[in-house]
């Protein structure tokens, strides 16, 4: 199970198993070459020759073996690591993550001192969020349920992830504000598109979980 600051850093296995089998298809080939050219004329015989070859034809095919099991390994970490990281709060049209300094949408992210990805206080992060577009500084433009309601709704676990979308009125950027039930919050700049191309679902009736 790899450690959540740790994600899914592929083994060093199915690489090492992969040079194992080159090296003994390459003792293979080495022990093939040279029983044939012990068979050339006044060499061995064919009788003498078959056993050395069957022992070379043997290395080839555990090399080859090898090599099989090790690139449908690494194939397999490959893909895990692709599964790894919150797979429900991925727009498609990510831009970036933090880092480019915005006093007004980049502050708004509070963090606790939980392990990342879990680092994020979700009810200080979602009162910064409020606080901005309620004195303009952002602006709310599309999402499952009103900013002040998103905590509510993910508390009921009655929909799997709850997001909004905001635009920044600063720095003129699209950001993704999305909470999950069994994943990490996430906090990112979008595409300005990406609130029209996210997957919107059904929301439960207010009654079964509003405050
Ligand atoms: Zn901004």
């Amino acid at each position: 199970m790899p450690k959540p600051s740790d994600p899914a850093r592929p083994s060093k296995a199915p690489t090492y198993l992969t040079v194992i089998g080159l090296t003994l298809t390459a003792v293979g080939i080495v022990i093939a070459a040279v029983m044939f050219i012990g068979a050339l004329p006044g060499g061995l015989t064919a009788s003498e020759a078959a056993l050395p070859v069957t022992v070379g034809l043997i290395w080839i095919l555990f090399g080859g073996c090898t090599i099989l099991v090790g690139s449908a390994l690494r194939q397999r970490a490959r893909k895990q690591a692709e599964r790894h990281p919150s797979p429900e709060l991925h727009p498609s049209s990510t831009v970036g993550e933090m880092g480019t300094g915005c006093a007004t949408c980049e502050t708004a992210l509070v963090r606790n001192a939980g392990r990342p990805p879990h680092d994020v206080d979700i009810a200080k992060t979602s009162a910064a969020l409020e606080e901005r577009v309620d004195d303009g500084r952002m602006r709310y433009l599309r999402g499952d349920v009103p900013l002040a309601d998103m905590l509510a709704l993910a508390q009921s676990d009655l929909k799997y992830t709850i997001v909004s979308f905001l635009h920044c009125e600063e720095c003129g950027r699209t950001r993704f504000w999305g909470l999950c039930i069994r994943g990490a919050p996430s906090y990112k700049v979008v595409d300005a598109e990406a609130p029209s191309t996210w997957p919107w679902d059904a929301v439960p009736d207010r009654l079964r979980w509003a405050p």
